[in-house]
């Protein structure tokens, strides 16, 4: 299990609660797909931006190969569950969906065993999803953030199995890392996705695990992207506020259809 699975590099653009004004969210994907299009042979680019853009969004994506993504799902299909979206309805609009990114486990409570139902009702609907661990600063000072990180695995693929490796990814995020400027030592990053490389084949077998793509995430910028891309265990990036700056976002595309392309 020592080098990468055949999958094309993924570079996904976690743009949160932003930009606050549909016209803004529209001139970011234009300048991404400018750029984005143009690699979609080497890179596999994701853009998840808020619910409510979805729909705006996917017709600028229409046909380019750019993929659409949600940040979120419910885990029933549909009924009584006031303000949620079911992975049913981001079926028609999406590719992706993210569960259980650390902002969802902090601010709203989600606990492993939703990013687990989550996680299965997106692959039963045959979404592709980002499923999001990493420990927090606490964790990681106390040297137990492979604890944390195999437990959260453990947890969040509980149903999967071998058929849905390739349309599952893992975004290993050290919390202490999102939004803070701090990004994680590529030894540590490194090491850490070998653990989840390592737990997800005692989980759904060695030669499904080679094809679950497992991703870095924590303040990557254009000019820190590349340490993490040439590490042997990544297969890609999850980017949250350098993927609002579309010549930003751009640059880290570049650098990761480069360096794939001389391995
Ligand atoms: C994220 O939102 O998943 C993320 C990694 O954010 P940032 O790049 O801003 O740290």
């Amino acid at each position: 299990m020592g080098s990468r699975p055949p999958g094309m590099p993924l570079v996904a653009a976690n743009w949160k609660m932003n930009p606050t004004n549909i016209d803004d969210a529209l001139d970011l994907v234009r300048g991404v797909m400018s750029v984005a299009r143009g690699q979609a042979d080497k890179v596999e680019v994701a853009l998840f931006p808020p619910f409510l853009w979805l729909t705006a969004v996917s017709e600028v994506l229409f046909e380019s190969g750019v993929k659409l993504g949600a940040q979120d799902t419910f885990w029933e299909m549909s009924g009584a569950f006031t303000g949620e979206i079911s992975p049913a309805m981001l079926k028609p609009l999406c590719q992706w969906v993210i569960v259980g990114h650390s902002e969802r486990r902090l601010f709203v409570g989600e606990t492993d065993e939703m990013v687990a139902k989550k996680t299965a009702a997106a692959l039963s609907c045959e979404l592709s999803v980002i499923m999001c661990v990493g420990e927090l600063a606490d964790h990681y000072d106390a040297g137990t953030s492979d604890q944390v990180v195999s437990a959260q695995v453990k947890a969040g693929l509980a149903s999967c199995s071998a058929d849905d490796s390739a349309r599952l990814v893992i975004a290993y995020e050290p919390v202490w890392a999102i939004g803070s400027g701090k990004n994680a030592d590529p030894e540590h990053a490194y090491k850490t996705m070998r653990l989840i490389r390592k737990i997800v084949g005692e989980m759904i077998g060695a030669g499904a695990a080679r094809k679950v793509r497992i991703l870095y995430g924590g303040s990557v910028k254009a000019d820190n992207v590349q340490q993490y891309v040439e590490l042997p265990l990544c297969d890609g990036v999850l980017v949250g506020g350098a993927s609002l700056v579309a010549d930003e976002f751009a640059h880290i595309v570049k650098v990761t259809a480069e360096v794939y392309g001389h391995r």
